[in-house]
């Protein structure tokens, strides 16, 4: 019996958003609308997407010692997220300053802050209490790669490790062994693959991703779903479910936590990714990350 049912290692940002007609150009200087701030990062959307869901969740993160801080753990804690092992202090909350324009394009720049600090002695500090106790342990690449790598170290044997390399980059070999699976959307596949590497159709490019090493792929596609892809097993395509898209914001997080989580209940691949599509689909038809993502009853409801 485990003690949760995920545990997300990631980031939590503030995300602060301003409308505006026209995103500045250099040395430019427009005016907006009110400012928004919503609590983001991958790490924290993931956490709050599967504790939402009814998933005994805990989240390893780092904040600042400040109002942002607070209000990511004010979020996460009232979606149900246990909190004991995010860290605060060493640096700012890391924020996400996003201008978006009528037409719903955007310019986003990130300031890591305490993302940056979260170090592999953090995770070392809470190997024993949150991360071996995990069936599944969800990471993506908003924090140092040498902390991720460290935490697939700790790993209990029986754990599963999930990966959404987000922002992507090229993969040390060791680290794509573990992945069951490598989460990825088209861009970050050709990242990860190298451009040219990756074949025609999405069914090619997980083909492409598995020789890499991971032992199982999952390629979202947006509208499209999603491809599933095992060593040695199918490759299965997994339909989307049709709904009106409204915003697409952190549709990924919500699919790949709700994945991680089904694995861990003991669930096929192909099965939980048909269960994360339908959570995703919920999630595109709300405004926002966090603020959309559906109970079970919804998903269900769907
Ligand atoms: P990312 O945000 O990482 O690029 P995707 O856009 O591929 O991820 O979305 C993740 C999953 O959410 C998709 O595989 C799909 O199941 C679901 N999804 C995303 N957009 C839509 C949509 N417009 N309609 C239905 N499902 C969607």
């Amino acid at each position: 019996m485990y003690d949760y049912d995920l545990v997300v290692v990631g980031s939590a940002n503030a995300d602060l958003v301003i409308g505006v007609e026209r995103r500045p150009a250099a040395g430019e200087t427009v005016l907006g609308s009110d400012l928004a701030v919503h609590p983001g990062g991958k790490g924290a959307n993931q956490a709050v997407a599967a504790a939402r869901l009814g998933a005994r969740t805990a989240l390893v993160a780092r904040v600042g010692d400040d109002p942002h801080g607070r209000l990511l753990l004010d979020s996460l804690s009232s979606s149900g997220v246990d909190t004991a092992a995010v860290a605060a202090g060493g640096a700012p909350t890391g924020v996400a300053l996003i201008t978006v324009d009528p037409s719903g394009d955007n310019s986003i720049v990130v300031s890591p802050g305490a993302n940056g600090r979260l170090t592999p002695e953090d995770a070392r500090a809470v190997a024993d209490r949150v991360l071996r106790p995990a069936p599944v342990v969800s990471a993506q690449l908003e924090i140092p790669l040498e902390t991720v790598t460290e935490v697939v170290r700790l790993l209990a044997p029986g754990t599963r490790f999930v990966l959404n390399p987000s922002p992507p980059r090229e993969l040390p070999a060791g680290l794509l062994a573990a992945c069951d699976p490598l989460i990825v959307n088209e861009h970050e596949a050709r990242v990860i693959a190298g451009d040219g590497a990756l074949g025609d159709g999405p069914e090619e490019w997980a083909r492409a991703l598995l020789a890499l090493g991971p032992r199982s792929v999952v390629v979202t596609l947006g509208a499209r779903g999603a491809v599933t892809a095992e060593a040695g097993g199918d490759v299965t395509r997994v339909p989307s479910v049709r709904v009106d898209a409204m915003d697409t914001t952190g549709a990924g997080d919500a699919f790949t936590a709700a994945l991680a989580w089904r694995l861990g209940l003991g669930e096929s691949l192909p099965v939980a990714a048909a269960y994360a599509a339908r959570v995703g689909a919920v999630a595109v038809t709300r405004e926002g990350a966090q603020a959309s993502y559906p109970t079970a009853e919804e998903v269900a409801a769907l």
